[in-house]
């Protein structure tokens, strides 16, 4: 993957919105000037780096800025997610505490959490947390299985263990053992167990957008939409670096990538596609933000919209396409559906959630190509951890890349640590904001050191993918995946009979 492929599927969270950005360039011409920075990317990614570095910089010394974009305004993964801000409170420690030891374990950890609080923090500052619908709240991981509990309850104990029953997120966290109780907490019919923790929720388009929209009220940020970034030069005797693209060459001090058109970083991130859909339904209805887990390939996750858009949000549809590996693995169509998802998600509400008496025969946001369905791309690194920081041997450039699926509770706390490093580079004096005091150090795992690099060079991707696709195939032969798509093409044709 190069550049993001052209005519992607219309995604809800775009549409809904209605952005007078979404198309925006600020100039009918690229500077001509050289700037400080430019950034390659208006996603999550590029937009809270823009944000930081106006935040953090001192008044008056914000750097000047230019940011290109391929699409439309946060048309990438961060315009097609499925908007939760949901930190993993102990379902990965298993993983991470083999790898990093508990306390790097629990380090990756607390940096996820700290994100609910600095992004309630962000937006009590800039007076914003209506306008891009954020939520805090509760979630709960629904085992729909004995094999889903016994994975999700070993990673709640383990964690307890290391970490005491007091250790300072793990208390966040709370068991529900009866089933009964479980799926009148989840909602969820058929759940055996579920583990409740906080969480948050927003809407990640509208966030991103208003972000940007107060960068662009400083006058120190220069967006172009339509505007991809062809080849990046290293710096030149000058000090500058040059940004090349259809519409002519742009010169900057320092360039935050999208890691696609770094050569370093081409064996260690890939595509692989998710699919959400946006589903009518009443005020209120869902109580709590969740996932449902069969295994740890099969699950699904949502949440609801507060009013006046109530819609659901719900991902995930692998009981349908771990059938059909390839079509996510390594792969960026974004321009299609998912064969059979669109009637999986129809099916939903009825078949999955409990006290459901929606019979509405047009059950999306708009129709499935008005944006009801989407599919979206994530990039997802080799060894599951984001890129973040300067590039080693390239003065200038810095990456935020790889955030596998999980950006949410990730990108804010990356980008907050990059923007320091930039402004010290320019030289311009900055001094922490508080929504950004709140991060811990940067995660380890998340630097980009040479070693790190050269390491992971090593291994093969396709052996990654070749995995990935048995592990889905090998779900699929379990009784919950089996040919799903049948029954749940029915089911969905029966709702809009
Ligand atoms: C279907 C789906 C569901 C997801 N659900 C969740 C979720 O619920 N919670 C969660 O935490 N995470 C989720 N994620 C992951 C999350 O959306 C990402 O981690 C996050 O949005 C990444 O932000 P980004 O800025 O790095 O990437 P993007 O939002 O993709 O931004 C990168 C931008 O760069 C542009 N670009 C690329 N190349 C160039 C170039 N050469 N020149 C100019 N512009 C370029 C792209 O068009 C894009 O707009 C999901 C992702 C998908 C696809």
């Amino acid at each position: 993957m190069v550049l993001p492929i052209e005519n992607p599927v219309k995604s809800f969270w775009i549409e809904g919105a209605k952005s007078p950005l979404r198309d925006f360039r600020s100039t009918p011409e690229l500077p001509k000037e050289a700037l400080d920075v430019i950034i390659i990317g208006s996603g999550y990614a590029g937009a809270t780096m823009a944000y930081w570095l106006n935040k953090f910089a001192r008044d008056g010394e914000t750097p000047s800025m230019l940011m290109l974009e391929a699409r439309d305004v946060c048309g990438g993964a961060t315009g097609r997610n499925g908007g939760q801000l949901r930190p993993h409170f102990y379902s990965r420690y298993p993983p991470w505490s083999e790898r990093f030891g508990a306390d790097g374990a629990l380090k990756l950890i607390q940096h996820e959490v700290a994100h609910i609080p600095a992004f309630d923090k962000l937006f009590q500052d800039e007076g914003i947390a209506e306008k891009v619908c954020f939520k805090k709240g509760e979630t709960f991981d629904a085992a729909m299985t004995q094999e889903a509990w016994d994975r999700l309850r070993g990673a709640y104990d383990m964690m307890q263990k290391d970490h005491g029953v007091d250790g300072d997120v793990i208390r966040e966290c709370r068991l529900i053992e009866d089933p009964k109780e479980a799926e009148e907490f989840t909602q969820m019919k058929g759940c055996l167990a579920a583990v409740v923790h906080p969480t948050g929720q927003v809407w990640p388009y509208k966030f991103v957008h208003a972000l940007l929209q107060i960068v662009l009220d400083t006058g120190n940020l220069n967006l172009q939409a339509h505007t991809p970034a062809l080849t990046v030069s290293e710096r030149d005797a000058d000090g500058l670096i040059t940004v090349t693209t259809p519409r002519g060459s742009v010169k900057a001090k320092t360039c935050r990538w999208t890691s696609h058109l770094l050569p370093e970083f081409t064996k260690l991130i890939h595509a692989s596609r998710g699919t959400i859909a946006a589903i009518k339904a009443p005020e209120g209805f869902i109580k709590h933000t969740g996932a449902q887990h069969w295994d740890s390939v099969v699950n699904n996750y949502h949440l609801q919209l507060p009013p006046p858009f109530n819609s659901i949000i719900l991902g995930g549809a692998k009981a349908v396409v771990i059938h059909k590996p390839e079509t996510f693995v390594n792969n960026d169509q974004e321009d299609i559906q998912f064969e059979g998802v669109p009637e999986f998600y129809a099916g939903w509400p009825a078949r999955d959630v409990i006290g459901w008496k929606g019979e509405d025969p047009a059950p999306f946001e708009g129709t499935v190509e008005e944006g009801g369905v989407w599919t979206g791309v994530m990039s997802s690194s080799i060894d599951a951890f984001p890129f973040v920081g300067p590039v080693p041997d390239k003065t200038g450039h810095y990456v935020a890349s790889g955030f596998t699926g999980h950006g949410m509770p990730r990108i804010l706390g990356s980008t907050a640590h990059i923007a320091p490093l930039v402004l010290s580079s320019l030289g311009v004096p900055f001094e922490t904001p508080a929504a950004a005091a709140i991060f811990p150090p940067l995660p380890e795992p998340f630097h980009v050191t040479a070693e790190r690099i050269k390491t992971l060079q090593q291994l093969e991707p396709k052996e990654k993918h070749k995995l990935a696709m048995e592990a889905s195939l090998e779900s699929a032969k379990k009784p919950f995946a089996k040919q799903p798509s049948l029954p749940l093409a029915m089911s969905a044709l029966a709702i809009s009979a």
